[in-house]
């Protein structure tokens, strides 16, 4: 299954995803993970994206689409895949189409309001080494700023501070219609609210799915 998260910055992507992996055993692609690591390796596209992630702006679309472009090329998407992070404007969502032959199969829209992307973002905390998300009030860790896991010490996404969260919440503002009409125009959009709590999101998914 071909699957897309979308939604605001703070939608719950990357929880759901987390959630999806386990149970439908498929890969997860976030191009947010995927440029912050070539940003912290340093690389070429690190160099280039670094600014834009810093500002709350998009990277470019033939940079991003590039990279997509090559993982989607790797084996161990036979069976599907969990896509998150993107498409995120409209030019992204064809140059998928374009990619895949056939498109995706689902498109899961987390509708999540500005008020709970802004608490949950500015609020959470990330495990540099599993990546796992808290949040100091919703979801924090049993030692205050250490992962339960890992037992090293979280740290706060750059992005995540409030001036830049309001920079990305417009950005997504602005793309994001086009995309959801996109999909919706393929029959392929399926609507949750990201507001309610995760498990309760996660199960609303999951009865979709299966419906599929
Ligand atoms: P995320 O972790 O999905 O919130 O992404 C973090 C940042 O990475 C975004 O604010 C963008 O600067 C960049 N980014 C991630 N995915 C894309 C994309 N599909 N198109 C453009 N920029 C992206």
């Amino acid at each position: 299954m071909k699957l897309i998260l979308f939604g605001p910055p703070g939608a719950g992507k990357g929880t759901q995803a987390k959630l999806l992996i386990e149970k439908l055993r498929l890969p997860h692609i976030s191009t947010g993970d995927i440029l912050r690591s070539e940003v912290k390796n340093n690389t070429d596209l690190g160099k280039q994206a670094k600014s834009f992630m810093e500002a709350g702006k998009l990277v470019p679309d033939s940079l991003v689409t590039e990279m997509v472009r090559k993982r989607m090329q790797s084996p161990d998407l036979k069976n599907g895949f969990i896509l998150d992070g993107y498409p995120r404007t409209e030019a992204q969502a064809k140059a998928l189409d374009e990619i895949l032959e056939g498109g995706i199969d689902t498109a899961i829209y987390l509708a999540t309001s500005e008020q709970v992307v802004v608490q949950r973002l500015t609020g959470r905390r990330v495990c540099p080494k599993c990546g796992t998300n808290y949040h100091m009030t919703n979801m924090p860790p049993k030692n205050d700023m250490i992962c339960d896991q890992c037992q090293v010490e979280l740290f706060q996404r750059p992005d995540d501070n409030e001036a830049t969260v309001k920079n990305r919440l417009a950005v997504y503002l602005k793309e994001s219609s086009a995309v959801l009409d996109f999909y919706k125009n393929q029959g392929k959009l399926e609507h949750v609210s990201g507001d309610l709590d995760s498990e309760e999101v996660f199960n609303i998914i999951s009865k979709k799915i299966a419906a599929l």
